[in-house]
């Protein structure tokens, strides 16, 4: 089955009782049994909820894996792959990643005795500097989130198996539409499904997607036991963003490219960061692992401060100012002080998350309206 038909269809079935093409929102906590133990294969909504099965099963199929999990958020997801480690354990991260993950890792891990080293990932060969025999878990995130920086999936892969060593993926930014990491290599992909996969503002969530049956089974066994598992209303939205995620993806990746080329052409521009230009330092890797580049795009301005970019976030219209991303609106960050608060200053300033800097998530309306919008703003 190709992504397009399998955004659609990939395992799913028609519900059993009357049909239903959609599956009914199962809004139920316990299942009736007919003797105990006599249930049809789902005992309590915790461990098992048709509504949700149906949205995992989707997972699986659009990101090639075999297994999917569903979590209340994309930070839940992380979070129960970080539960798959002990004290003692060691995780080499990429240091440009969403500050929410950061925050996880330093503020809740750190003090549960796992340790992390954070380092930039562009040149993969420097990641085994970092591997010791107790790393147990690499974490990648590509296109990094608001660099646009962009890691060789196959390349950190394989250092990942030569050390027998996890890797996850967080595909959050480029979704199973541009790039599939299980296919590429790695063990875990993971999403907040809040941003494209929902694709509607309108539900937050997070997914884990693996092929090994022995990996997934601890990871349902952290799912049920931690308990940090979504609503069957939330899954049935989910399902439904899934459905057009494909055109969805096409769209945001043409008006992405409007965009970053209109600011790149514009006087006022000092730097534009979108995987798609030839300038772009791992422009290659992009084009190898991507099949397009997306619809994230940030930028800095000639002025170069933080007065500049508050300006230019506050005048805009048909982009709102908000954090989040991927939906079908367009939005306008300053990460610096909004996503990317949370990481100190001098840390985030040697990845580029400078005060000058504005992240787009390019939504789908019309192009024409969201470069007049930007051109208005800057100028
Ligand atoms: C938003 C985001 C997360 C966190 O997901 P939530 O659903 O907000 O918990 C993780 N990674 C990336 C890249 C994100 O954009």
């Amino acid at each position: 089955m190709k992504f397009n038909t399998k955004t659609i269809h990939g395992g799913q079935e028609h519900d059993p009782a009357y049909g239903a093409v959609m599956p009914p929102i199962y809004q139920t906590t316990t299942y009736a049994q007919s003797a105990p133990g006599g249930h049809k294969g789902y005992e309590y909504s915790r461990t098992h909820n048709p509504t949700r099965n149906a949205l995992e099963n989707a997972f699986a199929s659009i990101e090639n894996g075999k297994y999917g999990l569903a979590f209340s958020s994309g930070l839940a997801s992380i979070d129960a792959v970080l539960k798959l480690l002990q004290p003692g354990d060691e995780v080499v991260s990429t240091n440009d990643l969403y500050g929410g993950t950061y925050r996880l890792f330093t503020k809740i891990y750190e003090d549960f005795g796992i340790k992390f080293h954070f380092i930039g990932m562009g040149n993969t060969k420097k990641i085994e500097e970092y591997i010791t025999p107790d790393t147990k878990l690499i974490w990648v995130e590509t296109p990094t989130n608001p660099m646009m920086n962009i890691i060789d999936i196959v390349a950190v892969s394989k250092i990942a198996r030569k050390h027998d060593v996890l890797l996850a993926v967080d595909n959050t930014f480029a979704t199973p539409y541009l790039q599939r990491p299980l296919d590429l290599g790695a063990d875990i992909a993971m999403h907040s499904a809040t941003k494209y996969l929902g694709g509607h503002s309108d539900v937050v969530m997070g997914a884990l997607v693996v092929k090994d049956q022995g990996l997934a089974n601890r990871l349902y066994f952290i799912q049920n036991a931690s308990g940090a598992i979504c609503g069957p209303q939330d899954a049935f939205l989910v399902l439904r963003g899934i459905k057009t995620l494909h055109v969805r993806m096409q769209r945001h990746c043409e008006n992405g490219k409007a965009v970053a080329e209109f600011l790149a052409k514009h006087p006022k521009i000092k730097k534009v960061y979108w995987p798609g230009f030839e300038t772009h330092p791992n422009h290659d890797i992009a084009k190898s692992q991507m099949d397009d580049f997306g619809g994230m795009v940030s930028f800095t301005t000639k002025e170069n401060n933080y007065e500049e970019a508050i300006k230019i976030v506050k005048k805009l219209k048909v982009f709102t100012l908000a954090e989040s991303l991927g939906g079908v609106e367009s939005l306008a960050g300053h990460p610096a002080s909004m996503t990317h608060a949370s990481i100190p200053k001098e840390e985030r300033e040697k990845t580029g998350v400078v005060d000058a800097l504005i992240r787009l998530s390019v939504g789908i309306e019309d192009k024409f309206d969201l470069i007049e919008d930007l051109k208005m703003a800057i100028e």
